[in-house]
C-alpha cells in the first residue's frame, strides 16, 4: 500500500467510526430530524475516500469526485435544517450537480490545479452558508455550534490558502496527495464531532431546564427558585437591602377542581401563573412551589412596597375572567408575606411566609398577612 492509500484508509476508518456514533445518537435523542442528512453526508464522504483509494482507475476517480460533491451538498442541507430554516434544495442541487460535473471532468483530465481552484469557489458557495447557519442563524446556539462554525471557517481558509499556494508554488503543492489533502482529517473529524456533541449539549440543556422548571406552568420549580435566588441573596445580605417573600395559595381550590375537573383545574393554574407573572416586576422571581401554591421573591422591597405588590396580585386574580365559575370573584388567593433585612436564611423566611399564609387562611382567605418577628 502506498502512503496515499494508507491515508485514504485512515480517513475511511475515522468516518466509519463517526457514522456508527451517529446511529447511537439517533437512539437517545429526540430532535434528530436533520441527522439523516449528516449521516448521508458522512457516508458519501466515506465512499468518496474509498473510491479515491484507486486513483489510477478513471471511473472510480470520477465517482469519488461526484460523492465529494454529494457530501458537501448534503452537509449544506444539514446545516440549514439544524438552523431550523427551509433547505434551499433548488439552489443546492444545481450547484452540487455543477460541482460534481466540473470537479470530475478536470480531475479525470489530470488538470488538478483547475479542479482545486474550482473546489475553492464551490466551497465558498456551499460551505460558506454552513458557516453562516451555525454562526448566525441557528437558534439557541451551544458551544459546539460555535465550534462547528469554526470548522467551516477553517475549511474555507484552507481552500483559500491552497489556491494561493497553487499560484505561488504549484509544483510543491501538487507533489503528492498528502500535502494538498493534509487538513481533511481535522476538518472531517471536526464537523462530525461537533455536529454530534451539538445534539448532546442540547439534550443536557433540555434536561437542566426540565429539572428547574414546572412542566405545567413553565414557572421555576423549588429547585429552580433556590438556584435563581442563591447568588442574589448573598448580594442583598451584603448590602443589607430589605427583601420580601410571598407564599401564595389558591383559596378553596379543591372546590374548583370538583367543579371544573382536574384538567380544568390545571387550566386555572396555568392562567393564574400568567396573571401573577404579569402583575409582578421583572426583577421579582415567581415559582410554583407545589400543588396550587406559588412563591414570589421580591429583592430590594420594603414592607410598604411588598404590601402594594401583594394587593396588586390579589386584585389581578380576583378580576380574572373565568366563565365556567359561578362569579368572577370565585377565584381568590391568600398571601403570606415575610419581609427581612437581617436573616437571609431562605428556608427560615419560607417558614415565616408559610406561617403568615396560615394566618391569612384562618382569618378568612382572599387577604394578605405579614409574618411576625418570631414564629
Ligand atoms: P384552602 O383555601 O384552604 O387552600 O383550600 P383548598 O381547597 O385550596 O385546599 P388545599 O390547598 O389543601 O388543596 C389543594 C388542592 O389542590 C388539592 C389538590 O386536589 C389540588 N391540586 C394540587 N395540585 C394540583 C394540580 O397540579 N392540578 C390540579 N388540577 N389540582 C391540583
Ligand atoms: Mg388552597
Ligand atoms: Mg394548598
Amino acid at each position: 500500500m502506498t502512503s496515499e492509500q494508507l491515508y485514504c484508509f485512515a480517513m475511511i476508518q475515522i468516518l466509519l467510526v463517526f457514522l456508527l456514533a451517529s446511529f447511537r445518537l439517533q437512539a437517545i435523542e429526540h430532535n434528530t430530524k436533520a441527522l439523516p442528512l449528516l449521516q448521508w453526508a458522512i457516508a458519501a464522504e466515506l465512499l468518496s475516500w474509498l473510491f479515491y483509494f484507486w486513483p489510477e482507475q478513471g471511473v472510480l476517480l470520477v465517482l469519488s469526485m461526484c460523492l465529494s460533491a454529494v457530501n458537501m451538498s448534503l452537509l449544506t442541507a444539514f446545516c440549514f435544517k439544524r438552523a431550523e430554516r427551509a433547505v434551499p434544495w433548488l439552489w443546492i442541487l444545481p450547484i452540487g450537480l455543477l460541482l460534481a460535473g466540473c470537479y470530475s471532468y478536470f480531475s479525470y483530465h489530470q488538470q488538478q490545479n483547475i479542479s482545486l481552484h474550482l473546489m475553492t469557489v464551490f466551497t465558498f458557495v456551499l460551505i460558506g452558508p454552513c458557516f453562516w447557519c451555525f454562526r448566525y442563524l441557528k437558534p439557541h446556539p451551544t458551544l459546539s455550534d460555535f465550534m462547528m462554525a469554526a470548522v467551516f471557517a477553517a475549511w474555507l481558509l484552507i481552500c483559500l490558502l491552497r489556491s494561493a499556494m497553487l499560484f505561488i508554488a504549484p509544483d510543491w503543492l501538487l507533489s503528492g496527495l498528502l500535502l494538498s489533502q493534509s487538513f481533511w482529517p481535522a476538518i472531517s473529524a471536526g464537523y462530525c464531532i461537533f455536529a454530534l456533541t451539538g445534539y448532546m449539549e442540547e439534550t443536557q440543556q433540555r434536561f437542566k431546564d426540565e429539572a428547574l422548571h414546572d412542566p405545567l406552568t413553565g414557572l421555576l420549580n423549588r429547585r429552580g427558585l433556590a438556584n435563581a435566588v442563591h447568588g442574589c441573596l448573598a448580594y442583598l445580605q451584603r448590602q443589607r437591602h430589605t427583601s420580601a417573600l410571598f407564599m401564595i395559595d389558591l383559596d378553596h381550590f379543591k372546590q374548583i377542581n370538583d367543579k371544573l375537573g382536574h384538567d380544568g383545574g390545571d387550566e386555572v393554574l396555568i392562567t393564574v401563573a400568567k396573571v401573577l407573572q404579569k402583575a409582578l416586576r421583572q426583577s421579582d422571581v415567581l415559582a410554583r412551589y407545589g400543588g396550587e401554591e406559588f412563591i414570589v421573591f421580591l429583592p430590594q422591597t420594603d414592607r410598604d412596597s411588598a404590601q402594594l405588590a401583594a394587593e396588586r396580585l390579589l386584585l389581578a386574580v380576583r378580576h380574572m375572567q373565568w366563565p365556567a365559575l359561578a362569579s368572577p370573584s370565585a377565584l381568590t388567593i391568600s398571601v403570606g408575606i415575610a419581609v427581612f433585612d437581617a436573616d437571609f436564611d431562605f428556608d427560615c423566611q419560607l417558614r415565616r411566609a408559610d406561617h403568615a399564609l396560615y394566618q391569612a387562611k384562618a382569618r378568612g382567605r382572599d387577604r394578605i398577612e405579614f409574618a411576625t418577628d418570631s414564629i
